[in-house]
């Protein structure tokens, strides 16, 4: 057998696997070197046997490496990965989820085009719309994300592309990635789904219809708080224009973050799994306390989407959020009596984090946006990491006898 068609039989063999075996396999591919572990190519170019085959590489008549803001093997395979995992043709990735979002769009619209986008994305990315890409005249629809008469209603002429992030933060709120794919689509647009808080290992949106699919890297898919980077991923003729946007503007992964999240991504289901129980059994913990008024985790059975969230995922994600009895003071009272989880807005992390939703995530909204997005100023979200249940219960437990 010949190498060619041993590696053609390993990737036919990935093709039809699981979800865990390609988070561990996928996209690999050895040098003569027989590593086992990703090989890391710090390197910024790449050289040719001779000038003409540099000429040949620099005009694309024969494909390979040429420099890194363009291709990278360690980037690549990291590509290769998250688009098995998502069940996309191509995956394509960034510097930042950040840069994944502004890549998509900037591929993919024009001046003159208008986004219909979720009232409830993070707050970036309302700004992103907003500001920098109506400076450039592409304008942008806010609407309820858990309403599609109100996403149909705010559909017109102009409109190409539909963005969401299900379930929201930090209020769990969750769309039904299916009706709104088939509202884009009887539109002619697309719909783009911001993946990062369940990943491919809880939720495909490709699956139910949407088109494209962005991640923020920075969160659950490195699951230890070390890199920030982000990918996109979905149909060829679309991933095409967002590498050639990559290519050309930079926002590039480096090699070095890029195989710490392809190790991340080995371990993604174990993870989203314990987050989620570890979420929900304090969720429910936390819904019995006399000094909490509500609890929003889309896990619990009185949760408004609960039954879609049920359907639409494998485990119900590792961020909650609960409103403390009392004001801004009394949920302050409970985050500084806190030992054990750290005080800070990031997620997706191994170690529980707490923060107040109003004064720091939200805090540039005002009164009225926080009260019309639900945003109370006795709101507290957990995002919950992988420390021992009952250690999470006993410093939840010290902010509660704080209140
Ligand atoms: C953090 C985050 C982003 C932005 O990602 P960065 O990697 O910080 O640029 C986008 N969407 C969601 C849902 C996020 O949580």
């Amino acid at each position: 057998m010949t190498e060619q068609e041993y590696l053609a039989q390993r990737v036919a063999v990935l093709d039809a696997a699981a979800l865990d075996t390609r988070a561990v396999r996928s996209g690999q591919r050895r040098t003569a070197e027989g590593e086992h572990s990703e090989p890391i190519f710090t390197t910024s170019s790449y050289v040719f046997a001779s000038a003409s085959e540099a000429a040949a590489r620099f005009s694309g008549e024969q494909p390979g490496n040429v420099y890194s803001r363009y291709t990278n093997p360690t980037v690549r395979t990291f590509e290769e990965r998250i688009a098995a995992l998502e069940g996309a043709e191509m995956g394509v990735a960034t510097a930042s989820g950040m840069a994944a979002i502004l890549s998509t769009c900037m591929a993919l619209l024009k001046t003159g085009d208008h986004i219909v986008c979720s009232r409830s994305v993070f707050g970036t990315t309302t700004v992103l719309l907003t500001k920098f890409l109506g400076k450039v005249g592409i304008r942008t629809t806010f609407v309820d994300l858990v309403d599609p008469e109100a996403w149909q209603a705010a559909i017109g002429e102009d409109t190409r592309l539909l963005f969401l992030e299900t379930p929201s933060n930090p209020l769990s709120e969750v769309a039904d990635i299916r009706a709104l794919a088939d509202i884009a689509h009887k539109h002619n647009c697309l719909l783009v789904v911001d993946n990062c808080f369940c990943t491919p290992a809880l939720q495909l949106p490709l699956a139910l219809g949407a088109d494209i699919v962005v991640h923020s890297a920075t969160k659950y898919l490195d699951g230890q708080g070390r890199c920030v980077g982000g990918a996109v991923v979905g149909r060829r003729e679309h991933m095409d224009e967002v590498l050639a946007f990559i290519r050309t503007a930079g926002p590039s992964m480096s090699p070095f973050n890029a195989w710490v999240f392809l190790k991340g991504l080995e371990t993604l289901r174990l993870r989203m799994m314990a987050h989620s129980a570890s979420a929900l059994a304090l969720a429910q913990w936390l819904q019995t306390q006399s000094n909490i008024d509500k609890v929003h985790y889309s896990g619990l059975e009185d949760h408004p989407q609960h039954a879609l969230a049920a359907a639409q995922q494998k485990a119900f994600g590792g961020v909650m959020s609960f409103e403390v009895r009392g004001d801004q003071a009394a949920a302050w009272r409970f985050i500084d009596a806190t030992r054990l989880v750290s005080i800070t807005a990031n997620l997706g992390d191994a170690k529980t984090t707490i923060v107040h939703p109003a004064t720091t995530t939200h805090g540039r909204l005002s009164p009225e946006q926080r009260a019309e997005a639900g945003i109370k100023d006795n709101l507290i979200r957990v995002a919950v990491g992988l420390e021992d249940i009952a250690d999470l219960r006993a410093d939840l437990q010290r902010g509660l006898d704080a209140v």
